[in-house]
């Protein structure tokens, strides 16, 4: 899979791209990331992206020039269409299930906002898909860009060591995971289930089974209606 971001503050990235799994699954050839600065692609000689809203208001507003043009250039010479998501507080509120979708895919772009926002022409006629991360106003789409990256990358073939991991997580299987227990057996008398103690597979696995449910219920009951 290929991940082009294109956002004004590229610097940001190196650090999620350059560790642990995400670094590993671009060395391994799994995912390229590229992340691009938008503002090359402006034209006028002070490299300006940005300008005062229309009919006046606070801040300023991403011009659709250097966005468009970065898009084009990205998607020419490509055979199939890459999916160009916007991050947008105002979007589809992001899942699982959409970066399960989302990792079906061989190419996609995100594009990050900044300021106010962008011309509303970038959301209606160049994005296939506008994530929110959340109901919340962050500065920028940068680390929503991050979150879709790191959880779609997560899911490619090959990426986790044990493919099944991904597959048992909160979520995928429509339930929140089940407890997780390692040495010692007795912490400060804190003592794990005599179950995962057992040795008896069938009986572990019952015993997740009810504990992921139990959980769900608990913190969740909005998933088991889904
Ligand atoms: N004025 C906009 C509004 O009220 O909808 C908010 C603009 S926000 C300060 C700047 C940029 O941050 C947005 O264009 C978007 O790219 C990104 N952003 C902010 N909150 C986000 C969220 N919850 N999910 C995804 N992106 C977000």
């Amino acid at each position: 899979m290929k991940i082009d971001i294109l956002t004004l503050f590229p610097e940001m990235f190196s650090g999620v791209f350059g560790s642990s799994i995400l670094k590993h699954a671009a060395e391994k050839g799994h995912v390229s990331y590229n992340v691009v600065d938008f503002r090359n692609y402006a034209q006028n000689k002070h490299r300006k992206v940005d300008d005062y809203p229309y009919g006046g208001g606070a801040g300023m507003v991403l011009m659709p020039q250097p966005v468009f043009d970065a898009v084009d250039e990205l998607v020419k010479d490509q055979n199939s269409k890459p999916r160009v998501v916007l991050l947008c507080p105002q979007g589809e509120r992001y899942t699982q299930k959409k970066a399960e979708q989302l990792a079906k895919e061989e190419h996609l772009i995100l594009v990050c906002g900044h300021y106010e926002g962008f011309d509303e022409r970038i959301r209606e006629h160049l994005v296939t898909d506008e994530i929110s991360i959340g109901d919340y106003v962050l500065t920028g789409g940068e680390l929503g860009a991050m979150v879709i990256a790191d959880s779609v990358t997560r899911l490619l073939p090959g990426v986790l060591g044990n493919e099944t991991s991904a597959v048992t997580d909160s979520f995928s299987t429509g339930l929140l995971e089940h407890p997780h227990y390692t040495r010692p057996a007795d912490f400060r008398g804190m003592k794990v289930p005599d179950v995962l103690l057992s040795g008896h597979h069938e009986n572990i696995k019952k015993w997740r089974h009810e504990q992921s449910i139990e959980r769900t219920k608990k913190r969740r009951p909005d998933l088991l209606n889904d």
